[in-house]
């Protein structure tokens, strides 16, 4: 059994004062989540009031990205063991945005991924194709370019100890959602590659959905097969939102 996570991305967005509100507002129904683990991913500014406000709750956190590099002359990264030292559990990486604007290649995603799991971190690798390349007919060329990127460097047993998430670049931010068949065709064939390494690490790697996720939409998405919760951008905002979606997962 695959437990489902929700996990929130918050990008770059919210205030101190916001944090502390949006922290509060998920801290207060989180007792009404019984199934879905739960995550926030605030900008790192903001890492230290997750570690210090959701201390003593199930409430996990982690980071939106981090530095392949261990330490040293990096001026602006941001370390693997710095997100240890703030008791993050999770980095996201390989997101369509860092692909995009920080020019991000699959082989700094593998580094990154290799990185973040020699310090007993879970990282979220994110996956996706374009609308174009959708309308081309390479969705599949693509996602398995992603995965490849990993499970190939580091095999599957790295695999196991990360968790994917399928974002359709075209869904993200845009409030157009793949349908349920759409997304949930496109986890079975992730899981189905990773199964050609190893079946016990494909029936257990949980593979997120993003992409406009929001209450409406969440119940039937996670519904699916192969969908085992998501990772939430812009409903990730309202702790009723995000709550809502936890719920459902
Ligand atoms: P969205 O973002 O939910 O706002 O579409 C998801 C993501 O980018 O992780």
């Amino acid at each position: 059994m695959r437990q489902p996570l929700i996990a929130g991305n918050w990008k770059m967005n919210g205030s101190k004062a916001e944090t502390v509100e949006l922290l509060n507002g998920i801290k207060a129904g989180i007792g009404e989540v019984t199934a879905s683990e739960v995550a926030v991913c605030p900008p790192f500014p903001y890492l230290y009031l997750a570690e210090d406000m959701l201390k003593g709750t199930a409430i996990r956190y982690g980071s939106q990205d981090c530095s392949r590099e261990e330490s040293g002359a990096f001026t602006g990264q941001v370390s693997a063991a710095m997100l240890q030292d703030f008791g993050c559990t999770y980095a996201i990486l390989g997101h369509s945005e860092r692909r995009l604007f920080n020019a991000e290649t699959d082989a700094i995603i593998a580094r990154k991924y290799a990185v973040v799991v020699s310090h007993g971190l879970t990282p979220i690798l994110c996956v996706g194709e374009t609308l174009e390349e959708r309308e081309q007919g390479k969705t599949e060329e693509v996602v398995a370019r992603h995965l490849d990127a990993v499970l190939e460097s580091a095999g599957a047993e790295a695999l196991a100890k990360g968790v994917i998430a399928y974002e359709p670049v075209w869904a993200i931010g845009t409030g157009v959602t793949a349908t349920p068949e759409q997304a949930q065709e496109v986890h079975a064939f992730l899981r189905e590659r990773i199964a050609k390494k190893s079946a016990e690490v494909a029936a257990g790697v949980r593979i997120l959905y993003g992409g406009s996720m929001k209450p409406g939409n969440a119940l039937e998405l996670m519904a699916q097969a192969d969908i085992d919760g998501g990772l939430i951008g812009g409903a990730a905002l309202k702790a009723a939102d995000f709550l809502a979606i936890c719920k459902a997962g």
